[in-house]
């Protein structure tokens, strides 16, 4: 978990290979299925173009497909999902059904103007439709409104483990490795 511009996709691609699991990153099946003009894409390209969650039931169907494919039998990475109390209910649910539980909730802390600034830069490099500054703007709003509340959920757990987003990528997967490893 942590802000849009948190550092989650680049770490949680490194994290999943250095564990040997499935890395499922919700935003980009969803980019995938817009590119690709899937029905799946059409209605979430609104969504996403606005910087507004893709709907509960929509979202949570997708991964429910995703993580029931053979390749997530071992564990898999959750990157970007569940970000709201319903998508952390269905999960618990999904899990239960298939027999895996949360092991750690990982939570990228960083600081809102590095965040912005991050995103406009990725915007410069990569072309992402949703980190215009208005996009971006309402991205933290609704990830503070919707999904930052959900760390005391998994607090409550004690599953969630927070780790310091700010420095260099390799720095950061080694302190997330090293507090998933002290669990
Ligand atoms: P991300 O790449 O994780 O920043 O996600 C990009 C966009 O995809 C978000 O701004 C949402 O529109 C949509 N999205 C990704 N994950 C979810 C989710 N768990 N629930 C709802 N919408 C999501």
């Amino acid at each position: 978990m942590g802000p849009p511009g948190a550092g989650k996709g680049t770490q949680a691609s490194v994290v999943a290979v250095n564990l040997g699991i499935a890395h499922i990153s919700t935003g980009d099946l969803f980019r995938a299925n817009v590119g690709e003009g899937t029905p799946l894409g059409i209605e979430a390209k609104r969504y996403l173009d606005a910087g507004e969650y893709v709907p509960d039931s929509v979202t949570n169907a997708m991964v429910r497909d995703r993580i029931t494919q053979p390749d997530c039998h071992p564990g898999f990475l959750l990157d970007g999902y569940p970000r709201t109390l319903e998508q952390v209910n269905e999960l618990d649910m999904m899990l239960t059904a298939s027999g895996h539980a949360v092991d750690k909730v990982v939570e990228l802390t960083v600081d809102t103007d590095v965040v912005v600034e991050r995103l406009l830069k990725r915007a410069a490099d990569q072309g992402r439709a949703d980190d215009t500054a208005a996009v971006i703007r309402r991205r933290l709003e609704v990830y503070a409104e919707q999904t930052a509340p959900l760390t005391a959920v998994y607090a409550g757990r004690d599953l969630l483990v927070r780790v310091d987003g700010l420095g260099e990528v390799a720095e950061v997967t080694r302190r997330i490795l090293a507090a998933l490893a002290g669990s």
